[in-house]
């Protein structure tokens, strides 16, 4: 078996600056038209570190675009109750066009009754039942931000999926399951011949290894090794971990669901982390964000 030694990175900076560039044009039309720029709103309960990152990228990317960004604080001792009223409230309030409530939520909180009072035409995270359904049926909605912004790194890259062999590796309601679903379509990225695997799959590293296109979302630290990956594969790595180094200044480096260094070299195309799929989930944010200052 050849193993390839050059590869090309999937670079999720390079693929969200060019759609974030088209972003900016359509929010002057959408601001000409309307008389006010896409407004964004972002829940966050509690100061989780990792949370509070992601949040802030968020905005600032909302910023970058021009559009108008609210940050949303509330303390993780919030109640349930609260928290769902302060969900009707968005949904009711006509300046926002789409906020996101950011997951996880303190334990005493059902993720899913939250999820669920979401008014699903300022869900743009794609999380909502509804649009969930309308993506299956290929009818218009928002698709899910990160399995989204996956399908456009991979068109940004003119990388054909058609008739080719998806492996994903786990099945959450957020990036698995819709995943796999978006790769079997009738479209471009899509047309995938799709396996699904997760924690009970059977002898995984045999399945994982007749992927021409691999996507690890797993959430297990550099879980995917090389002797798991066919020679010149795509790799698409959604993992992302803080893992703890002295070395660094902050105290931790990022890595992904795949052992990078090792695979690297094995893939026609792999994405990084940091840098991969990230970008491109806060940029798929962007886009539902403006289809949903559009309609
Ligand atoms: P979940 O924990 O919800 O799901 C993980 C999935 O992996 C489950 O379906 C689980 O199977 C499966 N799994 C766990 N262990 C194994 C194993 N040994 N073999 C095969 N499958 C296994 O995670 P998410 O989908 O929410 O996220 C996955 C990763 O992606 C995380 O690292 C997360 O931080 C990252 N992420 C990154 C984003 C980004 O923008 N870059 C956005 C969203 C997530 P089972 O169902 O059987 O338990």
């Amino acid at each position: 078996m050849s193993t390839i030694t050059t590869y090309e990175l999937l670079d999720g900076k390079i693929a969200s600056r060019a759609v974030q560039e088209r972003i900016i044009r359509e929010v002057a039309e959408v601001t000409a038209i309307r008389g006010r720029v896409p407004h964004l709103a972002a829940v966050l309960i509690g100061a989780d570190g990792a949370s509070r990152t992601y949040v802030d990228a968020k905005v600032k990317a909302c910023e970058k675009v021009g559009f108008r960004s609210t940050l949303i604080e509330r303390s993780a001792e919030i109640t349930e109750s609260e928290l769902l009223d302060l969900v009707r409230t968005l949904n009711n309030d006509p300046d926002l066009d789409g906020f996101i409530v950011q997951l996880p939520l303190p334990k005493h909180i059902d993720e899913e009754k939250v999820t669920l009072a979401i008014d699903p035409r300022k869900d743009v995270d794609g999380f909502h039942p509804e649009n969930l359904g309308r993506m299956v049926l290929g009818l218009p909605g928002y698709l899910p931000a990160t399995p989204a912004g996956i399908l456009v790194l991979l068109k940004h890259f003119g990388i054909k999926t058609a008739g080719k062999h998806c492996v994903v590796v786990g099945r959450s309601n957020i990036v698995g399951t819709p995943m796999s679903i978006l790769m079997s379509r009738n479209s471009e990225p899509g047309n995938c011949t799709v396996t699904i695997t997760h924690s009970r799959s059977k002898d995984l590293a045999s399945i994982t290894r007749q992927a021409d296109i691999l996507i690890p979302a797993i959430g297990k630290p550099e879980f995917i090794s090389a002797d798991m990956v066919k020679p010149g594969a795509v790799v698409v790595d959604v993992g992302i971990h803080r893992i703890e180094d002295a070395s660094k200044k902050r105290g931790y480096r990022l890595v992904g669901d795949v052992k990078f260094d090792e695979v690297a070299p094995k893939c026609s195309w792999i994405s990084p982390v940091p840098g991969g799929v990230g970008p491109m989930t806060i940029t798929s944010l962007l886009l539902n964000t403006l289809k949903a200052a559009q309609i």
